[in-house]
């Protein structure tokens, strides 16, 4: 959702990408599920992941994606959408019980370039939000942590998951 992140892809628009299902050599998310790209991995399981965003809202946000490949909600099977809403739900609560600021959580899905969509492989944010974050979705408003920063954030979601 901004600028930031088409540089974080180095550009590349994936609306092209494979539809659904197969995974797309491309895609930055099939790359970071396949552990060929790097990321701060909160939880893993055979059908979806969560990891931190690389360029966050607030700290501790967390994208929730899922394994099969596809760039637009009509492109996903019903499954796949289910499983990343409960994984949203279940980061949520972890973020929640860490001692991350985090008086409440918008979960976000943009479908569509018109919504801010910029990654072509669907995905769910999981935000953090506190009275006074000045919140905007528009990545020049954003923070820019190191990894070890990331890294830090995702192992303390990870522990408080249940
Ligand atoms: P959207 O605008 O909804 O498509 O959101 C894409 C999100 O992906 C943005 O919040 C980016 O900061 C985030 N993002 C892009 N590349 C990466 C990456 N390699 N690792 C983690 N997050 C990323
Ligand atoms: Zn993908």
């Amino acid at each position: 959702m901004g600028s930031r992140t088409a540089a974080v892809n180095n550009g590349t628009v994936f609306k092209t990408a494979a539809r659904r299902g197969a995974m797309d050599e491309r895609c930055i998310f099939c790359s970071i599920a396949a552990g060929r790209a790097p990321a701060s991995i909160v939880y893993q399981d055979s059908k979806a992941l969560a990891f931190m965003d690389i360029c966050p809202v607030n700290p501790g946000h967390v994208l929730v994606v899922p394994r099969e490949h596809a760039p637009f909600l009509a492109d996903l099977s019903p499954d796949s959408g289910a499983e990343i809403f409960k994984l949203g739900m279940k980061i949520a609560s972890a973020i929640r019980r860490t001692d991350i600021k985090c008086e409440a959580v918008n979960l976000i899905l943009a479908d569509g370039e018109a919504a801010g969509q910029e990654v072509f492989h669907v995905h769910l944010h999981v935000v953090p939000r506190y009275q006074g974050d000045n919140f905007s979705m528009s990545s020049h408003r954003r923070i820019v942590p190191t990894r070890e920063e990331l890294s830090s954030l995702s192992a303390r979601i990870s522990r408080s998951l249940k």
